[in-house]
């Protein structure tokens, strides 16, 4: 497995053989087993992997989340050697941005809703970063999670208006045994605030049930995920929402098809999670 800092050795190895395949799949590192489904799938359909590791500044809107993001690049590459991953790419911050940078991508309507309101600037940050993987990687394949549901669909919507001439591939959500989505920043709950966490996917379980069970309008479902957190003291909504899959907006009426997500803060830790209901 070679490890790559520079974009010069990235697009080296990349281009060594035009015929061959190759999927990328971008993560911040502290890897866990929802990032290791990622990279199974690229190595199931192509004919190389590559990884990059790089906690991407311009994504966080808050510097202490920054800071206190976790990071363990030697125990991310013994992970992904054992995967066979054939190169990972761990840029410093100034060879994605060196001085002088100032070009940004910017998607409109569906970086507005959830994640984007909460998170000033953060879908351009993401949006940024991608793009320029891309470009350098230029990878047959790109993997992503559902658990960053809007995440996906900022990326497909960029990857479409850009004409960016690879496919996108999502994956679904890995969790933990109680439920709990795979994060990487799960590793800074407490014992109490990591069994408090399960109330992100107990909320989403008891709507979806719901859902299956004939209930289709989006403020009963609402009501039911937001009174769940409210009853457990260590959480602290920052929001429950039934959209739209497609264009991410509030859905009013009847949710016939729809995105259950939310973002919670356990403690100091915001979590995030989703479920789609309907086809
Ligand atoms: P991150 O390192 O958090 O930026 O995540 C890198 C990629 O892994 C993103 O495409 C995420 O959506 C995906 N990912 C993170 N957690 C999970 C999970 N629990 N299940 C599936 N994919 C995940």
């Amino acid at each position: 497995m070679l490890i790559a800092k520079t974009i010069v050795e990235v697009r080296t190895v990349r281009w060594a053989d035009s015929n061959v395949t190759w999927g990328l799949v971008p993560t911040m590192g502290a890897l866990h087993e929802g990032h290791l489904s990622l990279v199974r799938r690229a190595r199931a359909e192509n004919d190389k992997v590559g990884v990059s590791i790089f906690v991407n500044p311009t994504q966080f809107n808050n510097p202490d989340d920054l800071a206190r993001y976790p990071r363990m690049p030697e125990r991310d590459c013994d992970l992904l050697r054992a995967e066979g991953v054939d190169l990972v790419w761990a840029p410093d911050p100034p060879e994605i941005y060196p001085p002088g940078y100032q070009t940004y991508v910017t998607v409109e309507e569906v970086t507005r809703p959830l994640e984007g309101a909460s998170r000033p600037g953060h879908f351009r940050g993401v949006a940024t970063v991608v793009a320029k993987f891309f470009n350098v990687f230029q990878p047959t394949r790109a993997y992503f999670g559902q658990k960053d549901a809007q995440q996906v669909a900022v990326i497909r919507q960029m990857a479409r208006d850009l004409a960016f001439n690879l496919e996108i591939v999502t994956c679904p959500i890995v969790r933990e045994a109680d439920g709990l989505a795979m994060s990487s920043r799960n590793v800074r709950l407490s014992d109490s605030e990591r069994k408090s966490a399960v109330v992100l996917y107990g909320a989403l379980f008891g709507a979806s049930e719901a859902w299956k069970h004939g209930e289709r309008s989006a403020n009963k479902l609402r009501e039911m995920m937001t009174r769940f957190i409210e009853a457990e003291p260590l959480a602290r909504i920052d929001y429950v929402s039934i959209a739209d899959p497609g264009t991410l907006l509030e859905i009013e009426g009847r949710a016939e098809q729809a995105l259950l997500s939310l973002a919670v803060f356990i403690g100091e830790v915001r979590l995030i999670d989703n479920m789609v209901v309907g086809n």
